[in-house]
């Protein structure tokens, strides 16, 4: 196949997505990761499913665990509404490797040592001693993608460990739980063969561990003081149990594109963990990026549009979910005066998560939207809750019927709609606090 070669790094979800998203788009993809070093389950929910499918991630999608109850216990409260999909992620790993596979892109079974860019390319040096070159680099590395590249700078939050604890104990129903504890807080699993999990998230500023060899003992500890983790897990013997210790702190990457790379998943943003939402979110940077990389392929002229649309989109994303978590830390009100609960009550800023419908704030601007499969530019209604803006609602495009609704009677912009669209139009503009006779 000629035309430019795409390098990505890392088949997690991120690069997975990104890549069967360019092979559509008739892209030479190679795809080079190693596997993960360690055994983890996450959580997702339904929607990251319908991502997975909407990604053509059906053999990855085929991983997840039937669905299972999540109980919360929450500022004392405690909740079991939430239904969770637990994903085994060894297994979800190898569903992503076979969905490359059958989308037919290379995939280099490799540990990336180094990266070296320029304008004119990309080289990479594998440990294996192979050197690959490519035209444009993705870099999915996840947490581990180092930010020392252009644009490396990082917006960080509270500083976050998680223990993952491991251990095999007796089979039983698959099942989640979250719980709040005074300096953090505990999510566990357990799935039907009686592997289980337990993971304890704290402050690095403010915590005080013992050394790597006596971690272990300590988290078997904190599990032995909690009456949830001895109801969850029983009394059943902890066999094999095995720990990792990892990073969880909310990170965006300031600089996620470049003219001939870009970032996607974890690499761009990795969020905080209590949110659940980061298969999702790799997701979602991912299912944009083969147009970006599309139009910076082929529309050079419309580069820094591009890069744009990539950037705010990666922000806004980061933004939201890091003012939901915060407003769930804040709901969490036993210890206010702790430096866990402290810090994240209060980060990233005290703007509202979801900002109330305003009609008369609606503005109408240009903005770099996705058409057949390249960024461009277009008019989109911008409200203070969508600061992106839209640009089409069930394919009526709504910036030119927001224009006629300011400078004409109601009536006559609703009766020249066909009645499906005027149905559409006018639900989102009761959405958006429109009252009627509000318009010109
Ligand atoms: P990854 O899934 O991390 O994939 C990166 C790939 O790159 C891996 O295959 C890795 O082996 C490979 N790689 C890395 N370095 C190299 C190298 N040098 N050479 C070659 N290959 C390399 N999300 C949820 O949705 N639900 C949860 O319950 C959840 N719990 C979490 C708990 C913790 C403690 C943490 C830290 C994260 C959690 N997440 C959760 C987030 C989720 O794991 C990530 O958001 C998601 O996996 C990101 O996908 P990705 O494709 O960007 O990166």
């Amino acid at each position: 196949m000629s035309g430019p070669q795409v390098l990505i790094l890392g088949a997690g979800p991120a690069g997975t997505a990104t890549a069967i998203g360019l092979r559509r788009l008739g892209y030479a993809v190679t795809v080079i990761s190693e596997w993960r070093r360690f055994a983890a389950v996450e959580g997702v929910s339904q929607r990251v499913l319908e991502g997975l499918q909407h990604a053509g991630l059906n053999h990855a999608l085929d991983c997840a665990a039937p669905p299972s109850q999540r109980r919360v216990r929450w500022n004392s409260q405690e909740s079991a509404q939430n239904v969770e999909f637990l994903l085994d992620r060894p297994l979800f790993d190898q569903g992503l490797r076979e969905d490359l596979r059958v989308a037919g892109v290379e995939i280099v079974e490799d540990r990336v040592l180094a990266v070296e860019s320029s304008p004119d390319g990309h080289s990479i040096r594998l440990e294996s001693g192979t050197e690959l070159q490519g035209d444009f680099l993705v870099e999915a590395r996840g947490r581990q993608a180092p930010l020392n590249q252009k644009g490396g700078k990082a917006r960080r939050g509270p500083e976050t460990l998680s223990l993952l604890s491991r251990w095999q104990g007796e089979p039983g129903p698959v099942a989640s739980a979250v719980e709040s504890l005074p300096d953090g807080w505990a999510w566990m699993a357990r799935l039907a063969d009686g592997r289980c999990y337990w993971q304890l998230t704290l402050d690095v500023a403010s915590s005080e561990l013992p050394g790597k060899d006596q971690l272990p003992a300590y988290c078997r500890e904190r599990r032995a003081a909690s009456a949830l983790v001895c109801e969850f897990f029983g009394t059943a013997e902890e066999r094999d149990l095995e720990l990792h210790a990892r990073s969880s702190t909310a990170i965006l990457s300031l600089g996620a594109c470049g003219d001939n790379w870009i970032r996607v998943g974890d690499a761009a943003m990795a969020v905080d963990p209590l949110s659940g939402n980061g298969v999702f979110q790799s997701l979602s940077s991912a299912l944009q990026a083969p147009a970006v990389i599309n139009t910076l392929l082929q529309k050079p002229e419309r580069a820094e549009l591009a890069r744009r649309f990539h950037q705010r989109r990666v922000e806004q994303l980061f933004l939201r979910f890091a003012r939901v978590g915060r407003d769930f830390y804040a709901d969490e009100q036993q210890w206010p005066e702790q430096p866990f609960w402290q810090a994240r009550s209060a980060w990233p800023d005290r703007v509202a998560s979801h900002l109330p419908a305003d009609f008369s704030a609606l503005s109408i601007e240009r903005a770099p939207v996705l058409r057949d499969g390249f960024v461009d530019e277009a008019e989109v209604v911008v409200s203070p809750d969508q600061p992106l803006g839209i640009w089409h609602l069930q394919g009526l495009e709504l910036a030119p019927w927001l224009r006629r609704l300011q400078s004409e009677p109601e009536a006559q912009v609703l009766a020249a709609l066909p009645p499906e669209q005027r149905r559409v139009f006018q639900g989102w503009l009761l959405s958006q606090g429109y009252r009627p006779g509000q318009g010109s």
